[in-house]
C-alpha cells in the first residue's frame, strides 16, 4: 500500500491508503516521488467538471522523484536515476512521437485526469507512480539541481517557454502576457530570455500583478486599465509585436488578439473548451494577424530549458509560495483554488 490524495467527488480530496502501482507493461517503470506540485488544470477536476472523472483516481500530473523499478524493455533508465515526469505521456515511437509532436501520439493520457485525454492513469500526487513508454516520459536532471528547480518542467515551465517560442519573440519586441498565473509568468520569463525589451502582464488579481512586477513586467491590472490603450500607448499607438495567451476562454483570447499590431502573432497555451470562438476573421485578415496554439511537451522542451536553469538564467522556483506535506493536499487545494497561495509545492 501507500499513501495517496484520492478524488471522492467536487471539492473532496482526501489523503489514504491505496494499492500501489506495479509494472504492467515491459516499458514501464515505477517512480518514488520526491516533490509533486498542484497545478491549475488540476483544479477543473477539482470542481468536477472534467468528463470521466472518477471516484478514486489519484490526483496530480506535476511530479518528480527516482526510479524504482523498471520493465525489461526500459533501455535508457535504471534504478536510482533522478528524473522529472513529463505531465502528458506518449510512446515515443509512432510518427507523432518522431517528429516530437507527443500530444498527438495517439497513445496519450495525462496523468492523474481519469480517461479524458487518453488512459485512465495514477497521478503523482502519491508515494508512488506508474509510468507508461518510461524511457519517453521521464526526464533525467542533474544531481546538482535541486527539485524545486527543476520540477516545473515536467509542465508549466514548459507550457510558457513554448508559449514564448511560438510567439516568435525577437530581441528588441514588445510583448503582451495575458495571464498572470503559474504559467503567465513563466511566459513572461520566457520572452525575456528570447530578448523582449518590454513585457506587459495583464490580470485582475493583485497578487498575480505583484508577481509580474516583481519579475520586471509591467502590470495592467484589466479591472482599472483597458489593456489595448495601455500598450498602444506605450507602442506610438502599434500594439504589442507578440501577444501571449495564458488563461484561456473566450476573454482572454479577445484580449489577446486586441492587444497585438497589425502583422503580429497571437501565441495560445491557454486551455480552450469553447467550441464556436468568433474570431474577427476581417480583422485577422486586414492585420495580417498569426494565430498560434499549443499545447507544453516536455518530452520536447526539456532539453532545450535545462541549460537555462542550470545556467541560472530561469529561476522557476521563485513562484513557490507554499510547501506541504501529502497530508495537507488537501489544505493545498483549498488555498490555491481560493488563490491564497499562488504555487503550493508537496514535498514527500
Ligand atoms: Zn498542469
Ligand atoms: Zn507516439
Amino acid at each position: 500500500m501507500m499513501k495517496a490524495a484520492v478524488w471522492h467527488g467536487p471539492r473532496d480530496i482526501r489523503v489514504e491508503d491505496v494499492a500501489s502501482p506495479q509494472l504492467l507493461a515491459d516499458t514501464d517503470a515505477i517512480l518514488n516521488v520526491s516533490t509533486a506540485a498542484i497545478c491549475g488544470t488540476d483544479l477543473h477536476a477539482y470542481h468536477g467538471e472534467v468528463p470521466g472523472f472518477e471516484p478514486g483516481i489519484v490526483m496530480g500530473h506535476e511530479f518528480m522523484g527516482t526510479v524504482a523499478q523498471v520493465g525489461s524493455k526500459v533501455a535508457t533508465l535504471a534504478v536510482g536515476d533522478r528524473v522529472v515526469a513529463s505531465d502528458i505521456t506518449a510512446c515515443g515511437t509512432c510518427w507523432y512521437c518522431r517528429q516530437g509532436q507527443h500530444w498527438n501520439c495517439p497513445r496519450r493520457s495525462l496523468f492523474g485526469y481519469g480517461p479524458a485525454f487518453g488512459e485512465s492513469l495514477g497521478g503523482g500526487q502519491a508515494e508512488q507512480v506508474r509510468i507508461p513508454f518510461a524511457d519517453t516520459v521521464l526526464i533525467r536532471v542533474p544531481s546538482a539541481l535541486p527539485d524545486e528547480r527543476v520540477l516545473f518542467l515536467g509542465d508549466i515551465l514548459t507550457t510558457g517557454y513554448l508559449c514564448a517560442l511560438n510567439g516568435g519573440v525577437k530581441p528588441g519586441d514588445v510583448v503582451a502576457v495575458v495571464g498572470c498565473g503559474p504559467v503567465g509568468i513563466f511566459a513572461q520569463m520566457a520572452a525575456r530570455v528570447q530578448g523582449a525589451a518590454r513585457v506587459y502582464g495583464i490580470d485582475r488579481i493583485p497578487e498575480r500583478l505583484a508577481m509580474a512586477e516583481r519579475f520586471g513586467s509591467v502590470a495592467i491590472n484589466f479591472e482599472q486599465q483597458d489593456p489595448k490603450a495601455v500598450i498602444a500607448a506605450g507602442t506610438d499607438q502599434r500594439g504589442a509585436d507578440v501577444a501571449l495567451e495564458a488563461v484561456g476562454g473566450k476573454a482572454p483570447l479577445d484580449t489577446a488578439v486586441g492587444v497585438v499590431r497589425p502583422h503580429g502573432t497571437v501565441s495560445i497555451v491557454g486551455v480552450h473548451l469553447e467550441d464556436n470562438y468568433p474570431l474577427n476573421a476581417l480583422d485577422g485578415f486586414v492585420r495580417e494577424l498569426t494565430i498560434r496554439f499549443g499545447v507544453g511537451d516536455p518530452m520536447r522542451l526539456a532539453a532545450q530549458i535545462l541549460p537555462l536553469i542550470a545556467h541560472d538564467v530561469l529561476h522557476p522556483e521563485q513562484i513557490i509560495t507554499h510547501r506541504i506535506s501529502l497530508g495537507d493536499v488537501p489544505e493545498g487545494y483549498r488555498l490555491f483554488n481560493e488563490r491564497q497561495a499562488f504555487k503550493v509545492v508537496v514535498k514527500f
